[in-house]
């Protein structure tokens, strides 16, 4: 265990100046405790061990410091990432990639199994700064004399235990005897089985080791669940629970600072009192913030843990988890905004199916399981919508004096426009005509997903999106929109729903919805960008797939939801806008 007192912030690490740029622009507010205990020792040369799952940020804990020292000048590898997946590594050039973003020519190459070897000679002959690798792949080039690693100053083995698990440590130890004894090895694994140690007591050089510590704590007052990210997307789910939950006051917590502006800007355009708190805002900002959300003036807060750190407001009821935080501790503490003063509060926790092991370390470290949740159906949340409008009848019944309207109705029915009950049907109709109270068809919804192997999963960057390869790059002189031009014109798919897209040098990734019809396969099999065949692949592990085929459910997935009018808000929470006090 080091006993190096953590950075608060990315600027105390010594990274260098375009690195420092990149994290600013990505928005990251500060390093995630795997990265303010590792990225020093990483900095220094020093090797190390750590003891961290998916979802703490062990990625930007190990490609940070390795861009920051990376010598440009120089084409030929000097960093190593072996993962045990194909879609792993990928994952992993990506991060490096938005990392390395003023890093003016930088090149990084994704090998693993199941791509064509002819680019990768090429791109490797060409030269490249990082290589991040499937162990089988690595070895191949290896043996055959096309990758050199004499200039290796850093190896990263991500995820150990799982090559372990898929029977790589062999090919691992191997690939390892074959790099230059002055090299430095991070070796990350989630456990530490003894197989595992046996291997860093072996090579790792008096390693660092960095462990993401589990406190116990209770929480009690507060009742916990979790909804496991699958069919639609975290948005989506969002305004769904604001729709049937009944809240004071929520704060919803993610993981940027970027992140939380936009979060806050889309709920207010759906007719919430949202605003972010973030660490950019002045202190007399955040203030402000806190004492709006005091004073009921705001009723959700995006916030991210620096911002919120040490919140205390009684009406809030509700915590969202949107991402879920690096640790049991911040878990912990984020769901302590809730349940103040001896009330009551729930917290929800959105868990993508690679964040399983996160999720069953916070359950340990509460000592306490927390529930699956189903998300609220279209039909919950018209069923309960037409609750309030009853309700609302009742009360205005109850309360108002409506005998102009009584008259003018006597009238109407007088000149027998309608049936009075017809004429009822249309008021309620006209009432709702922006957000009819009838549930629209359901997108089909795999609302409990059976807890399926997470190296199975298919990729899901973003609740129903799937990750594609496609065999155009940059060397191409492809750009994002000829794709989804291109994508767009052959398939008759908005460009609305196309995700996102990442360039690399011989081929792109581009995240497109999981409930496309067969047919968008057919056609999109017959188009060209930059006379390159898009071959669309499916990003799964164990190699390239034939794109899924999905039943068809065309059409719009997402219910429409315009502005909430004045009779239209759910549980009083969607409300005109005020001015600010
Ligand atoms: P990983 O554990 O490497 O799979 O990272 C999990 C997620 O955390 C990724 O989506 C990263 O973009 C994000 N992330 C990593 N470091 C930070 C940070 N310091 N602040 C905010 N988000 C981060």
């Amino acid at each position: 265990m080091t006993s190096l007192n953590s950075a608060t912030s990315f600027e105390q690490l010594s990274l260098s100046p375009p690195i420092l740029q990149a994290l600013r622009e990505i928005g990251y507010e500060a390093p995630s405790p795997i990265q303010a205990e590792s990225i020093p020792h990483l900095l220094e040369g020093r090797d190390l061990l750590g003891q961290a799952q998916t979802g703490t940020g062990k990625t930007a804990a190990f490609a940070i410091p390795i861009l920051s020292r990376i010598d440009l000048s120089k084409r030929v590898p000097q960093a190593l990432v072996l993962a045990p997946t194909r879609e792993l590594a990928i994952q992993v050039a990506e991060a490096f990639q938005t990392y390395a973003r003023h890093l003016e020519g930088f090149h990084i190459l994704p090998v693993y199994g199941g791509q064509g070897m002819g680019s990768q000679l090429r791109q490797l002959a060409r030269g490249v700064h990082v290589i991040v690798g499937t162990p089988g792949r690595v070895m191949d080039h290896l043996r055959r004399g096309t990758l050199s690693l004499d200039h290796l100053t850093t190896l990263v083995l991500d995820e150990a235990d799982e090559m372990l698990r898929m029977g790589f440590i062999e090919d691992v130890e191997w690939i390892l005897e074959q790099t230059p004894p002055t090299r430095q090895i991070a070796l990350f694994s989630a456990t530490m089985p003894t197989v595992i140690r046996k291997i860093a007591d072996r090579h790792l050089n008096h390693a660092a080791e960095v462990k993401i510590k589990a406190k116990t704590a209770t929480v009690e007052a507060i009742s916990q669940q979790y909804w496991l990210v699958s069919g639609v997307q975290k948005l989506e789910a969002l305004t769904r629970i604001l729709d049937v939950e009944d809240f004071d006051a929520m704060i919803i917590f993610v993981r940027t600072k970027t992140e939380t502006v936009e979060l806050a800007e889309k709920l207010e355009a759906r007719g919430y009192e949202a605003a972010a708190l973030n660490g950019d805002m002045s202190q007399v900002l955040r203030e402000k913030v806190i004492d709006r959300l005091k004073k009921n003036a705001l009723d959700i807060v995006v916030a991210t843990d620096v911002a919120a750190r040490g919140l205390d407001v009684e009406r809030i009821t509700h915590v969202v988890n949107y991402d879920i935080p690096y640790d049991s501790e911040a878990y912990i503490h984020r769901i302590g905004r809730t349940g103040r003063a001896g009330r009551k509060g729930k917290a929800i926790l959105f868990v993508s199916p690679r964040e399983r092991r996160m999720l069953r370390a916070i359950e340990q470290t509460t000592r306490q399981p927390i529930p699956q949740m189903r998300l609220p159906t279209l039909q919950d949340i018209a069923d309960r919508r037409i609750e309030q409008f009853k309700a609302q009848l009742v009360q205005t019944l109850d309360d108002e004096d409506v005998g102009f309207y009584r008259e003018l109705v006597d009238k109407l029915i007088s000149e027998e426009i309608g049936d009075p009950a017809d004429i009822a049907a249309a008021l309620a109709y006209l009432m709702h005509r922006e957000r009819p109270l009838e549930a629209p068809e359901e997108p089909e919804l795999p609302a409990f997903e059976p807890a399926r192997e997470h190296r199975r999963e298919k990729k899901s960057p973003e609740g129903g999106m799937l990750r594609y390869t496609i065999d155009v790059g940059r060397e191409h002189s492809v750009q994002p929109k000829d794709i989804v031009g291109a994508i767009a014109n052959e398939t008759g798919l908005s460009s609305r729903l196309i995700g996102q897209i990442k360039l690399f040098d011989t081929y792109s990734t581009v995240e497109l919805p999981a409930d496309l019809p067969d047919d968008f396969f057919k056609r999109l099999k017959k188009t060209w960008v930059r006379n390159q065949r898009l071959n669309l692949q499916l990003v799964e592990d164990g190699g390239r797939q034939q794109p899924s085929k999905k039943p068809a459910k065309s059409g719009e997935r997402k219910h429409a939801k315009p502005k909430a009018s004045e009779q239209d808000k759910p549980a009083a929470k969607r409300r005109p806008k005020k001015a600010q006090p």
